[in-house]
């Protein structure tokens, strides 16, 4: 079924013009309490275009999505200027079809050598920038989630999966760059819990994120330091917080929050 663009209605505009508006609002707010300017990503898996088109004549550039192949039916209609973020699980045989996709600005959950290197293969010499990647950490340990275990010592750094592709993407793949960490964290905990407790998530990623800048640093040396990080300052991102914690997370120091039922309402469950 190919996916076609129809305008936005006037009172969905409306209904989308308040929630995003409240939601920036809540964004502000939290994030004047740490030094960051976080990025707002609107999370739009299964919601029509036409969400999109009303979000982004409001002014909203960076939208996630969680399939290769509605993101592609959806980047096709919607305008140029969308940056997309990537947040599913990646299969590397999705990768090309992924690298595809000319406004695709970052994939959130790389997790594996295999879908590092097809995605490097994969991409367009004439792409002006590197694609950001960001690698998924599993900060609850829950099975049902993908992502390497989170770090809590440097000792032994060199042996978990996570330093060895962070270091991969660094050294070998020319057209990723090393954007930061993402977690998921726990979502039975994040609707119940304290604040203490939901910051859990967000504190390990944090110290995880500490202890592999500092592994890439004393490894890769500051040659390659400039290869990795925000715009090639060094400095790793935070990719965590959702709707229903990104306040939180904002306080723990997230530069990206992903914020889907906030803005867009509940899910339908996906059709099949
Ligand atoms: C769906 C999804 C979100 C958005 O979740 P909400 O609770 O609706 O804000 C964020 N991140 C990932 C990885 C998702 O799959």
């Amino acid at each position: 079924m190919a996916t076609t663009l129809e305008e936005p209605t006037a009172e969905r505009k409306a209904e989308l013009s308040e929630s995003l508006t409240e939601i920036r609002v809540r964004v502000e707010a939290a994030a004047s309490l740490s030094s960051t300017t976080p990025t707002l990503v609107a999370v739009s898996k299964y919601k029509p275009a036409s969400d999109i088109l009303a979000c982004h004549e409001l002014g909203q550039l960076d939208f996630g999505e969680n399939y290769v192949q509605e993101l592609e039916d959806k980047a096709r209609i919607l305008p140029s200027d969308i940056r997309w973020h990537f947040i599913g699980t990646l299969q590397s045989n999705k990768a090309k079809t992924l690298a595809s996709i000319p406004n695709l600005y970052s994939v959130q959950t790389l997790g594996s050598i295999k879908a590092a290197n097809a995605l490097n293969k994969a991409l367009s010499s004439d792409r002006s920038s590197r694609l950001r990647v960001q690698l998924q950490v599993n900060t609850s340990g829950e099975d049902s989630k993908s992502g390497f275990p989170p770090l809590s010592t440097s000792e032994g750094i060199e042996s978990s999966e996570l330093a060895q592709l962070a270091a991969h993407v660094v050294k070998e793949c020319p057209r990723l760059r090393l954007e930061g960490l993402m977690t998921i964290g726990s979502l039975e905990l994040s609707i119940h819990a304290s604040e203490a407790e939901k910051n859990a998530d967000f504190e390990s990623l944090k110290e995880t994120r500490d202890i592999l800048k500092g592994y890439l640093e004393t490894t890769l040396g500051d040659n390659l330091r400039s290869s990795w990080g925000e715009e090639g300052s060094g400095r790793l991102l935070l990719n965590m917080g959702m709707s229903s914690d990104f306040e939180t997370a904002l306080k723990a120091g997230s530069d990206i929050v992903r914020v889907g039922t906030g803005i867009f309402g509940q899910r339908a469950p996906k059709a099949t």
